[in-house]
């Protein structure tokens, strides 16, 4: 696996590439777990070549989140992506993705209400931006997400649809611990107490999952009362979407500093 910091030396080491089989991107902010491997797998098992990007997108945090606590190991970063079969790492500095002089956004108007969007102002703004400027660096024929941020997916999906990029998005299913807790390079700031709450998370989706299969109704209310019974959890939204054809249960709630979010497809298959 080559690693590289440079547009240029992207297109530079893709040239050769193009035309001999698909190329596939990963984007990721790095702090690699198993849910990332997932999506480098997958893009593995259908691409000739695989880029994974590593970027932790300044401009998609806001005043007060979490931007310079990120956890980053880029070391390590690259030996996971290396033993997962990535061909390309691209660890681009903020200097080079947004250069003195830099100035447009992309807004996805709709898709970026509601949910995360409304507790985040300008973050999905930040990431169809970046992510518009991955797909016109690397070119891919197929760029996989995971379904673990399904607002994200369903953002990035309508911008592919809108301004005609030329790739094929694929998602993939959210990986989760043992005990269900879907994988985050966040879940490294939970104390033992807080890694002890957040199991409610999952286990609400489940038990709305298995509200709307019965026919009980309300999916989200019965999600929310199980969130609502966990004290150390503060609850940011639990609600009911409706993204790229799929209903979705998504919820995200805060313990201490930390924000955790996940959510379960109710209808619509997970591709
Ligand atoms: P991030 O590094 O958090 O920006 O995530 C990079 C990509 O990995 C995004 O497409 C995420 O949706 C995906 N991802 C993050 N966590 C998981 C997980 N537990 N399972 C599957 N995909 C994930």
């Amino acid at each position: 696996m080559r690693t590289v910091t440079t547009i240029e030396a992207v297109r530079a080491t893709l040239a050769p590439h193009r035309g001999s089989g698909p190329i596939g991107l990963v984007p990721t902010m790095g702090a690699l777990h198993a849910g990332h491997l997932a999506l480098i797998a997958a893009a593995r098992e259908e691409c000739e070549t695989v880029v994974v990007s590593l970027f932790v997108n300044p401009s998609q945090f806001g005043s007060g989140e979490d931007l310079d606590r990120y956890p980053r190991d880029p070391e390590r970063d690259g030996e996971l992506s290396a033993a997962a079969g990535a061909d390309l790492l691209f660890a681009p500095s903020a200097a080079e993705m947004y250069p003195e002089g830099f100035q447009t956004a992309v807004d996805v108007r709709e898709m970026s209400r509601g949910l995360e969007g409304d507790i985040r102002p300008g973050h999905f703004s930040a990431v169809a931006t970046v992510c518009l400027k991955l797909l016109n660096i690397v070119r891919p024929d197929r760029a996989y997400f995971g379904q673990k941020d399904a607002q994200q997916l369903a953002v990035v999906a309508q911008l592919i649809r809108d301004l005609d990029v030329e790739v094929e998005l694929r998602s993939v299913a959210t990986v989760r611990d043992e005990d269900g807790l879907a994988l985050s390079s966040r879940n490294v700031y939970l104390t033992p107490d807080q890694r002890a709450s957040a199991r409610a998370l999952p286990r609400a989706l489940e038990a709305g999952l298995a509200a709307y299969r019965n026919g009980i109704g309300h999916p989200d209310v019965v999600a929310r009362t199980i969130l609502l019974g966990e004290r150390d959890a503060a609850i940011d939204y639990c609600e009911l979407a409706r993204w790229n054809g799929r209903l979705v249960l998504a919820a995200a709630i805060r313990l201490g500093e930390t924000r955790l979010l996940d959510n379960v497809i109710l209808e619509g298959a997970q591709t």
